[in-house]
């Protein structure tokens, strides 16, 4: 039974968006008013997404497409968590040689952190994201970075990026692959690492027992509730999930009761 009175008390709401708010091209039923009952409570709200193949501007055109104003600040991407993670690392000065989209290099590039294409150059790190615009290329320079001694970060550890017409392969699933071609993994940077929903709740001056994250994993915004210590709520889509995760090992406190294996 959920305990309305403190969800009564939540301020601010940190939501997920692939699977959670929509789905392709598709605003859930209800979205909209969620959104707007939030705002009309005096809340906030800030879109959490591990996926890294856009840009924040890209997703405001997408939700205003699907009749959702928004603004850039509205989101928090696992690319702004990955900026924060090499500043607060002392790595802001590396050169890295990010496995991603053009959308998500232009992120780190405006911040200010240098990048390369050149596997020959003095790479001090790969970035490996979900890269939508992968090619055999890239994977090959990768792992000669890896077996050079390169750090390695990767921006979500997602298997499967969920689609209209089913899953497509995510970061995790490059990452596994890079695995087995040079037993290297990924420090991991999105969700489930509780930086992003920190970073929102630092961002917005709101503590943890005001907050409430809302997506539809379990083993990524679920987990990343748990381990920054705030309560969560698991969105429907993640009870079709059976199949496509791994599962979670860590303890929760959740509004909704969902299967450890979504
Ligand atoms: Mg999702």
């Amino acid at each position: 039974m959920p305990d309305f009175a403190r969800l009564r008390a939540k301020r601010l709401f940190l939501l997920d968006l692939d699977g959670t708010l929509y789905l392709d091209e598709r605003l859930f039923d209800g979205a909209a008013d969620f959104l707007r009952a939030i705002r009309s409570r005096g809340g906030t709200y800030r879109f959490l997404t591990n996926n890294s193949s856009r840009g924040a501007e890209s997703y405001v055109e997408k939700l205003r497409r699907l009749g959702v104003e928004a603004e850039t600040s509205d989101f928090l991407t696992s690319v702004d968590a990955l900026i924060a993670h090499l500043h607060a690392q002392g790595m802001a000065e590396k050169l890295l040689y990010v496995c991603g989209t053009q959308s998500m290099k232009r992120q780190p590039t405006q911040a200010g952190l240098r990048l390369t294409d050149d596997r020959d150059a003095a790479v001090d790190a790969l970035v490996m994201g979900f890269d939508t615009e992968l090619t055999f290329q890239k994977l090959e320079d990768a792992c000669i970075l890896l077996n050079r001694g390169a750090d390695y970060l990767a921006t979500n550890p997602d298997w499967v990026c969920p689609t209209a017409y089913g899953f497509v392969p995510d970061c995790g699933s490059v990452c596994e692959m890079l695995w087995r071609a040079t037993s290297r993994r990924p420090i991991v940077i999105g969700k489930p690492e509780p930086l992003m929903p920190q970073l929102a709740m630092l961002e917005a001056g709101v503590s943890a027992q005001e907050t409430l994250l809302v997506g539809d994993r379990i083993y990524t915004d679920i987990a990343s509730g748990a381990n920054a210590g705030i309560d969560r709520c698991s969105s429907s889509l993640a009870r079709r999930r059976k199949k496509t995760s791994p599962p979670l090992t860590r303890s929760r406190r959740s509004f909704c009761r969902t299967s450890p294996h979504c």
